[in-house]
């Protein structure tokens, strides 16, 4: 007996694009071979996209007539990377989290500071380089 405790958790990560060619009963390819799933009659097709069943990827699911997409290895594999990003990423969500909290801790409301006014320096204006006018012709003074 398993309980899935598992109940409403994020499952955005674990749903597969359904294969529309399988759908009108076209896809030549079997279920190993296309890149787009073919779920079983069993499975809950929602908006031309399928839940994989989260205890098929660990190996252990026992249910007949499963809802939830039994995938082939190659959509197995791109799930496993999918659910890897997601922890990655929900790690780093709540790291930023954290830091932002830290941040507000020590010094409250200082985030975004905005930048500080650059004073450009008007660089055509400057360098008048004296002298450069300084005239090769002098006139002639009489000895
Ligand atoms: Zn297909
Ligand atoms: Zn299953």
């Amino acid at each position: 007996m398993a309980s899935n405790m598992a109940h409403m958790r994020d499952t955005k990560w674990l749903t597969l694009e359904v294969c529309r060619e399988f759908q009108r009963g076209t896809c030549s390819r079997s279920d190993v071979e296309c890149k787009f799933a073919h779920p079983a009659k069993s499975c809950q097709v929602d908006n031309g996209r399928v839940i994989a069943c989260f205890d098929s990827l660990k190996g252990r699911c026992s249910r007949e007539n499963c809802k939830y997409l039994h995938p082939p290895p190659h959509l197995k594999t791109q799930l496993e990377i999918n659910g890897r990003n997601n922890l990655i990423q929900q790690k780093n969500m709540a790291m930023l989290a954290q830091q932002m909290q830290l941040a507000n801790a020590i010094m409250p409301g200082t985030q975004l500071q905005p930048m500080p006014m650059f004073s450009v320096a008007p660089s055509l204006a400057s360098s008048p380089s004296a002298g450069a006018f300084s005239p090769t012709w002098a006139p002639c003074r009489p000895a």
